[in-house]
């Protein structure tokens, strides 16, 4: 299939709901709105196909096009690894513009497979197109096969170069790589009635660590987390799994439809963010092992463990209930953050003033009215000004959002805390519920709030270094002898 078919045909995926309630002629123009003249763009599609891939940690992930694009790239988010650190490295065939002149794309991009074939070994190579080596018109399937045959390693081609479309698209685009080429390429022997498999959960700070312990305990077995901390055999094996959750809606939604056609994989959509989240997905994870033939004793199981987990989740989270109480937070995310961390935080007491919508869909949005008191506090995306002036004026008294955000609450000396993807602390689970509450708290009552909210000693009237200093007449008389010295020598040589 073409790169044009291939993105037309993702535009039309029919399990997205905001999909279905378009027309025909509105399916046919995607998602992306046009860009706001001299606002940032955000990732392009190759960064989204990276972002998905580069945690599956051993494989090597090579880039072919200009150097730059593999440092827009590489290694943006905090997902982390439990073994291999391949995924880490950068590979990329550095193109030039004499490479680009002298046609050497496709012999450079044979000759790096070759090299990192030799001198890493790994299960698989994911190779990249880009722009640059798209617009050219590299045969990239044809070098990838020809490798593939030749050196008895897979070579993946992942067709999202960055013109295609918005960060989003790139996201669905590494999903359909998967399915081309990976999943259902190995046939493990050690298949189980309780295998599941969970899509679009990155192990960002290693959270998902936090829930594989919970899914043990009931006997189930992660066949393939995609992507984080993924293995390349984990992964072609994905199509043995009884059961598919969908963590992040957006990104690998048009995977778990096609694996749900192809293999008959039964999906839901979950999150492991905030109590009765966690407890939700791993009843709706029961459920349907059961009805795909696991034991019925699973059921019982489940909600034992749930039951056991909650009450100690909350003896921990008591003494927070305390502290945090009443306070109010503003939340600028996006997603399906937007409404599982309402959730989370709304259950030990928490006021939530604000939670952004932006890049929520109409299934997200339905749930954040349904958890706020007044529909009010969304909003679609707060002005930088308006945000500023929110905190500045003390109606919250913390901001959690992405890293871009952060200046702005410390600029209106506002305490912040990094909910993104580069945060370096986990929140999935029951205990990273009580992570993310810990992390408030010490944010909310970090003593240097209270230092960078005082007026500045040289404000001060009187009693402030500045006036001590000027009380002192001999440092006053030193300092202008000093500096009149200086001045005359200086000119003096002029
Ligand atoms: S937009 Fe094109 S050139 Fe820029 S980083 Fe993405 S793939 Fe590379």
């Amino acid at each position: 299939m073409s790169s044009q078919a291939r993105v037309q045909a993702l535009f039309q995926e029919p399990a997205c709901e905001t999909n279905r309630a378009k027309d025909a002629n509105a399916r046919k123009k995607g998602c992306s709105k046009p860009l706001t003249p001299g606002a940032a763009a955000g990732g392009c599609a190759f960064d989204g196909a990276k972002i998905v891939l580069q945690p599956v940690t051993d494989v090597a992930h090579l880039i072919h096009g200009p150097l730059a694009c593999e440092g827009n790239s590489w290694d943006n988010r905090g997902a982390a690894s439990s073994g291999p650190g391949l995924w880490r490295m950068s590979f990329t065939t550095d193109l030039t513009e004499l490479d680009v002149v002298m046609g050497q794309g496709e012999k450079k991009l044979f000759k790096a497979i070759r090299e990192i074939i030799e001198a890493h070994r790994p299960p698989a190579v994911f190779v990249y197109a880009t722009c640059v080596t798209a617009l050219i018109g590299d045969d990239f399937d044809a070098v990838c096969f020809r490798a593939s045959e030749r050196f008895g390693t897979p070579v993946v081609p992942v067709h999202a170069p960055g013109f295609v479309g918005s960060k989003n698209l790139g996201n669905k685009l590494a999903g359909e790589a998967l399915l081309d080429h990976v999943i259902g390429s190995h046939e493990p022997d050690d298949v189980s009635p309780m295998d599941v498999n969970i899509l679009g959960e990155f192990n960002l700070a290693g959270e998902f660590w936090m829930v594989k312990p919970l899914l043990e305990k009931l006997g189930m077995r992660v066949r393939a987390c995609v992507p984080g901390d993924a293995r390349y055999l984990d992964i072609a094996g994905a199509h043995t799994a009884r059961v598919n959750m969908m963590v992040c809606s957006t990104a690998l939604i048009t995977l778990a439809r096609k694996m749900e056609e192809r293999w008959g994989i039964p999906w839901f959509e979950g999150s492991f963010y905030g109590v009765s989240d966690t407890s939700e997905a791993l009843r709706q994870l029961a459920t349907l092992l059961v009805r795909e033939g696991a034991e019925r004793a699973l059921l019982d199981r489940t909600e034992i463990l749930i039951a056991e987990e909650e009450a100690r989740v909350w003896r921990r989270l008591e003494p927070y209930r305390k502290r945090l109480s009443g306070k109010r937070v503003l939340l600028n995310t996006g997603g399906v953050k937007s409404w599982s961390v309402v959730a989370a935080l709304q259950e030990i007491g928490v006021e939530i003033v604000g939670t952004s919508t932006k890049k929520s869909t109409d299934e997200d949005k339905a749930r954040i009215k349904a958890l706020l008191k007044d529909e009010k506090h969304a909003f679609d995306a707060m002005a930088p000004r308006d945000l500023y002036a929110m905190l500045a004026g003390g109606k919250a008294d913390i901001m959690l959002s992405g890293g871009r955000t952060q200046f702005i609450a410390l600029k209106a000396k506002t305490p912040w805390l990094d909910i993104n993807q580069e945060r370096h602390h986990p929140y999935a689970g029951y205990d990273g519920m009580v992570e993310m509450v810990r992390q408030i708290d010490l944010a909310i009552h970090n003593p240097v709030w209270e230092a960078v909210r005082a007026p500045a000693p040289w404000d001060l009237p009187a009693g402030g270094r500045i006036a001590a200093v000027d009380d002192d007449a001999d440092f006053v008389a030193r300092t202008r002898r000093k500096f009149a010295a200086t001045t005359a020598d200086d000119m003096g040589e002029c």
